[in-house]
């Protein structure tokens, strides 16, 4: 079922959702399936699976020289969404990304989540492989959200890349995209990002899942914005129970997103993780009662594969 017509159906009712990553190679599927479990009482329509391209690594050798591999940590995307949805009968939203994939490679990725009877896509450039100092699309690639939502509208049309194909059967994604209530890092200003997220949803995008934030005003604030704008589709909110004292400087590096004085400073007080991760799961319960209270569609969590804070959260709140 598509994204849109879980909302539809809750009839106003704030959803529970959250986002896994696929386990690092090597690891069984069992640990996501064991991270997903706890969650289920809270009945989310859908589970969000990260997508993550390849690095590059030099590899020392014998000799002094280097030699370069390219290696995919977190593989295995389609299949845990066709594992989960058949496992704990909810619908799967895979992540795609433009970084790594040729056109070629998107659509017979689409393909696949087609025949697996996949309603959802959540359209994304990826972020710059760590060498590079800005995101270098793939030369036959697409080069940003948009011109992969694109390939997706197409699909959704019936029109692949071979435009000999006769009759070929039409897609119907639901396709969502990223939306960064305190601005995306390359843009100039965020009326400039705005008004490309609205190219996204006038070329087709149905709905928004936003980056993490600690601030609600910044995603009210980034709403009222994007309604302004014209942009009419539901915004859901991404939120992130703060974990450990590292993550004050980490997350701000990694995401781009700022920590509130208020939060940083107790954390910074805190005697221990313990009580880190006490406040962090405080300050998430504040943070969704009030977006709750707003009526925003879903409240989506970033899980990071643990369900330990998540679930105490949603005890809290729904
Ligand atoms: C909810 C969510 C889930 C995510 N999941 C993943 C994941 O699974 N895997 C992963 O690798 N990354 C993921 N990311 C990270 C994401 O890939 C990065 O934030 C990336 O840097 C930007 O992706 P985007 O889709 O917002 O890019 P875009 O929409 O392409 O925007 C990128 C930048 O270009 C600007 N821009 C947009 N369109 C144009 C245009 N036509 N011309 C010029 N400038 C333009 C924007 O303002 C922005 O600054 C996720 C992010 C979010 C918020």
């Amino acid at each position: 079922m598509k994204i849109t017509d879980h909302i539809q159906a809750a009839n106003g009712r704030t959803l529970f959702s959250f986002e896994i990553l696929p386990p690092l190679k090597g690891q069984d599927i069992q640990e996501i399936y064991n991270g997903i479990a706890p969650l289920m009482e809270f009945k989310p329509p859908f589970i969000d699976v990260t997508y993550h391209r390849e690095e590059f690594l030099l590899k020392p050798l014998a000799d002094g020289t280097f030699r370069r591999i390219t290696t995919r940590k977190r593989p295995g995307t389609v299949a845990i969404c066709a594992a989960i949805m058949n496992r704990f009968k909810v619908d799967a939203v895979p992540h795609l990304i433009c970084g790594g994939f040729s056109k070629e490679e998107t659509e017979n990725a689409l393909i696949d989540l087609h025949f697996l009877g996949i309603d959802n896509v959540l359209v994304l450039r990826g972020d710059n492989l760590k060498h590079e100092t800005s995101f270098v699309p793939q030369p036959d690639g697409n080069q940003n959200a948009l011109e992969l939502l694109q390939q997706v509208v197409r699909m959704n049309q019936g029109r692949y890349m071979d435009d000999e194909l006769a009759n070929a059967t039409a897609t119907d994604f639901c396709i969502g995209v990223a939306g960064y209530p305190e601005k995306h890092h390359d843009a100039p200003n965020l009326k400039a990002d705005i008004r490309w997220l609205k190219q996204k949803v006038k070329a087709g995008a149905t709905f928004i899942t936003t980056q993490m934030f600690f601030d609600n005003k910044a995603y009210f604030d980034f709403v009222a914005t994007c309604r302004k704008e014209g942009i009419d589709i539901p915004i859901i909110p991404g939120i992130k129970p703060l974990a450990s004292l590292k993550q004050i400087a980490l997350l701000p590096k990694v995401f781009h997103i700022d920590i509130p004085e208020a939060l940083a400073d107790a954390v910074e007080q805190a005697p221990n993780e313990q009580a880190v991760r006490q406040i962090g799961i405080e300050w998430a319960i504040a943070q969704c009662r009030e977006l709750k209270e707003a009526g925003v569609p879903v409240l989506h969590f970033y899980t990071m594969g643990k369900s330990q804070a998540t679930k105490r959260i949603a005890e809290a709140v729904f």
